[in-house]
């Protein structure tokens, strides 16, 4: 949290710019008015804000809440938070192959399958089907429709789908799928504006996400593999 010296500390490093309105009789009127605006956000990241700021093709004495957007700008940039045409890249290069995973006995039956044959072939197949629908380690590989970051997800959920976006227009499915990508960075924007303490909304955040991403798999993923697995086992023995 940014006390009156820091805003005063921030105020040093921008007074000089055109139209700066700080004399020496109204220095404290513009600190409080900088810091009833800033004052839940962390020091760090105010100096940062307004260095990027100063960086910028803007050289006009900023409004309080002008430093505060940057301050929120460069959260947004380090939640790695994809523009509107990277999430649209996103979209298209989604199928990535995940590796599966194979345990060690895992291992052991398929060593052991490859020097069966007839039924005693089928049964061990079963016996490895049975153990993979089980393990909470193996997974086969497969093929998924995976996004490089969770918000390219959700802005895909929250149009109905992958089938909903991809039509046959691939120029109008772009447009509106990053009006509404935009649509969601800017609420996603707002509520890390409204938070008090922008690093904690972080951690959260980022635990959200992973937990997730977490629950994703737990749930449909995982089912979705056994059944298959299952399906393959039953084909094969009859
Ligand atoms: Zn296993």
């Amino acid at each position: 949290m940014a006390t009156k010296q820091d805003v005063f500390k921030i105020l040093q490093r921008i007074k000089y710019l055109p139209n700066s309105p700080i004399d020496e009789k109204n220095v404290d009127q513009i600190v409080e008015m900088f810091f009833v605006i800033l004052k839940d956000l962390p020091f760090d990241l105010l100096d940062q804000a307004t260095l990027f700021y100063l960086g910028q093709d803007t050289p006009f004495f900023p409004m309080p809440g002008k430093i505060r957007s940057k301050a929120l700008e460069l959260q947004m940039i380090s939640l790695k938070i994809p523009t509107p045409s990277e999430a649209w890249g996103m979209v298209l290069n989604r199928n990535t192959m995940q590796p599966g995973a194979i345990c060690s006995i895992s291992f052991r039956l398929r060593e052991e399958i490859q020097t069966l044959i007839g039924g005693e072939y089928m049964l061990k197949i079963k016996e490895l089907s049975a153990h993979e629908s089980e393990c909470e380690v193996c997974a086969p590989t497969v093929f998924r429709d995976s996004y490089a970051h969770p918000m390219v997800a959700r802005t895909i959920h929250l149009l109905g789908g992958l089938n909903a976006v991809l039509s046959d227009n691939p120029v109008a499915d772009r447009a509106r799928f990053i009006q509404a990508y935009s649509e969601l960075l800017d609420r996603e924007t707002a509520i890390v504006g409204m938070v008090p303490s922008v690093r904690d909304y972080i951690e959260q955040q980022e635990k959200r996400l992973l937990e997730d991403r977490q629950q994703a798999f737990e749930t449909g993923e995982r089912q979705q593999i056994n059944r298959q697995w299952k399906m393959l086992a039953e084909g094969l023995s009859r």
